[in-house]
């Protein structure tokens, strides 16, 4: 016998599950089923494709049974791939995926928030320890002659040792704690099957005694789930309970869809497809690590649910199955990734869910909405990675806006421009608040020409490289050339005798500056800072550093200054006194500078001019 202690993770792991999760102690029976239905999929792909298995005698079942007496012991067995002793230590004492390190973190010890958490997340085998004292695992991999037993209490350390199997697979029996024995029940056990794992691809059997001990009685064993591959069933056959429960079990999200999609393709190539949108974007949404959402089957036969190649990465929230009839089912990960047929599935699977977002769109606002509140930003992403997409993914998209209350789109920008109006104005910052005060837009807002607020960190890459919406250019407003629909003649008069005076801010702010211009984006405030067409904003800059780049050159920004500004004006009038004129001068751009977000260089000199001038002014 052979003891072994738990990967420290797993420690952690067991000692979570245990203490914050007892409200959802029933997914244990989800979690189990699932990876009996995964290892027997495994083994069903093999007998398919690998000459060494196809003699191996195999009837895919799963069967629970339960000691309905004392309510001890519950036990759930498969005929899968089942494991050696090697993948014991491996797969029952180690945590692999980083994904659950992560999950590990993101738990607060709050009960309510952590098992909203858990829903999203297959916590897996170890959460049978919720409802048992102790657990046995005895099994034996297909095509091998020795079985193993794996034992523990979920305490911290485990024993492996030799055991008897008939056949291959595998057998998990658990000693109910008094917390888990309502489990051992006939009635419990079917409810908790149909409502998680009714459409688990095999055959769920449940073995139970039924008549009472003195008329006599006998043993029963029926199938409780439907086993039926329900994305190859019509859609006038089922209901939207048939698809949310199908959901909950191709998804480990314990929420609701919010939506889905069922295609079937018939012709040049032959293939099903069911997608589904959840509710709370997944919790690994922005992880490089994500688990990828989509199993591929051929033929109803499972191929593989790891392979991110399934949908563009932008759709990695995205649920579901893709059912091909033309693809081999000895498809290896090389060939997926060339393979043309599944390309094709691809590009049309993109495009259908796109179109059924727009259909959302135009059809059911509140829906939508709730759409974007979660998936906004990955759209997003799209428009920067899928060219070919590009033109439906800019109908999708939404952002703030200066002039109506929630989101909108481009197009309903577009629909409430004035005639005169050539481009699509917008401005990018770090928060909404923020953006919704620069002095940036002060006389956008006097003219009544609307501003699209962009706060998403992504916008700053992805809206200039889009550069247009149609034949519309889309303009940032804390750039240069964005102003040039403001000016008037007169705005241009002022500017030329503005000029000596800019000369003379130029020279005192030197190379603090690019240069000192005239503005006529500015109504209240006397300056303001913008990037020159091709440099990055004060906020790229910004995340270019968060984003570990330490050779940023030092873009130089623009000032403008207002030449309506009394603080302007009066520098035009009387710029007799040298020192003053200074402290002024590189007033007018510190303040500009901090208003846009970004840090002073010297802050002690700032505040020593200030304090001058305040002291000038009393
Ligand atoms: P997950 O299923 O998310 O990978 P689990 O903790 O539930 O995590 O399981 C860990 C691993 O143990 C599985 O990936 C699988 O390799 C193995 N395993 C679990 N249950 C079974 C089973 N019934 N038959 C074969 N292998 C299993």
């Amino acid at each position: 016998m052979a003891k072994h202690q738990f990967q420290t993770e797993v420690s952690q792991l067991l000692h979570l599950i245990v203490h914050s999760l007892y409200s959802h102690k029933e997914i244990f029976l989800r979690e189990l089923i699932s990876n009996a239905s995964d290892a027997l999929d495994k083994l069903s792909y093999l007998t398919l494709t690998d000459e060494k298995f196809k003699s191996i005698a195999f009837d895919p079942r799963i069967e629970i049974s339960f000691d309905g007496k004392d309510r001890r012991t519950l036990v759930i067995s498969d005929t899968g791939i089942g494991m050696d002793e090697v993948d014991l230590v491996e797969n029952l004492g180690t945590i692999a995926r980083s994904g659950t390190r992560l999950f590990l973190s993101r738990l607060s010890g709050d009960a309510r928030k952590d098992s909203n958490l858990i829903g999203q997340f297959g916590v897996g085998f170890y959460s049978s320890f919720m409802v048992a004292d102790k657990v046995e695992v005895v099994t034996k991999k297909a095509g091998e002659q020795q079985a193993y037993k794996w034992t523990s209490d979920g305490k911290g350390d485990f024993e492996i040792e030799p055991a008897e199997l008939d056949g291959h697979g595998t057998t998990i029996t658990i000693h109910l704690n008094d917390e888990g024995k309502e489990y051992a029940d006939r009635w419990q056990i079917e409810d908790l099957v149909k409502k998680y794992s009714n459409h688990i691809a095999f055959p769920i059997y449940l073995r139970y005694t039924s008549g009472d001990e003195k008329k006599g009685q006998e043993e029963k064993v029926d199938q409780i789930n439907s086993a039926s591959a329900l994305w190859r069933r019509s859609k006038t056959e089922l209901t939207d309970k048939d698809y949310k429960e199908f959901y909950e079990t191709i998804s480990h999200d314990a929420g609701e869809p919010l939506f889905w999609v069922h295609t079937r393709a018939e012709g040049a190539q032959e293939y099903v497809t069911l997608f589904y949108v959840p509710k709370k974007a997944p919790f690994d949404l922005y992880q490089a690590d994500y688990r990828p959402g989509i199993k591929l089957y051929v033929k109803r036969v499972f191929i593989t649910d790891d392979e991110k190649e399934l949908m563009p990465v932008y759709l990695r929230f995205v649920r579901g199955v893709i059912d091909s009839e033309d693809l081999p089912l000895n498809v290896s990960r090389e060939i997926l990734q060339q393979n043309r047929v599944l390309a094709s599935i691809k590009s049309a699977s993109v495009k259908r869910l796109l179109a059924e977002f727009k259909s959302i769109a135009d059809g059911n606002k509140e829906l939508y909405a709730e759409f974007i509140e979660q998936y906004n930003r990955p759209l997003k992403e799209g428009l920067y990675s899928d060219f070919a997409s590009r033109e439906a993914l800019l109908e999708l998209v939404r952002f703030k806006s200066t002039a109506v209350e929630g989101w909108t789109s481009f197009a309903d920008y577009k629909a409430r421009m004035t005639p005169e109006q050539k481009a699509i104005y917008y401005i990018t910052g770090e928060n909404e608040e923020r953006l919704r005060e620069s002095p940036l837009l002060e006389a956008y807002k006097q003219k009544g020409i609307e501003v699209l607020l962009m706060a998403d960190e992504i916008d700053e890459i992805v809206i200039p490289s889009l550069g247009k919406y149609g034949e519309l250019d889309l303009k940032a407003i804390n750039r240069t050339g964005a102003d040039d629909a403001l000016k008037t003649e007169d705005d241009k008069k002022k500017e030329k005798e503005l000029d000596p005076l800019l000369k003379l801010i130029k020279e005192v702010l030197g190379d603090r500056v690019k240069e000192v211009r005239a503005s006529s984006r500015l109504a209240d405030s006397p300056s303001c800072i913008v990037a020159d067409e091709n440099d990055p904003t004060v906020q790229l800059q910004q995340m270019m550093k968060a984003l570990g780049q330490k050779e940023i050159p030092d873009f130089k920004p623009i000032l403008e200054v207002n030449p309506g500004h009394e603080i302007v004006k009066k520098l035009q009038a009387d710029s007799s006194d040298k020192a003053l004129f200074e402290d002024v001068s590189h007033l007018l751009l510190e303040q500009a500078l901090l208003v846009e977000g970004a840090q002073l260089k010297k802050p002690a000199e700032f505040v020593r001019r200030l304090n001058r001038v305040m002291a000038k002014a009393l």
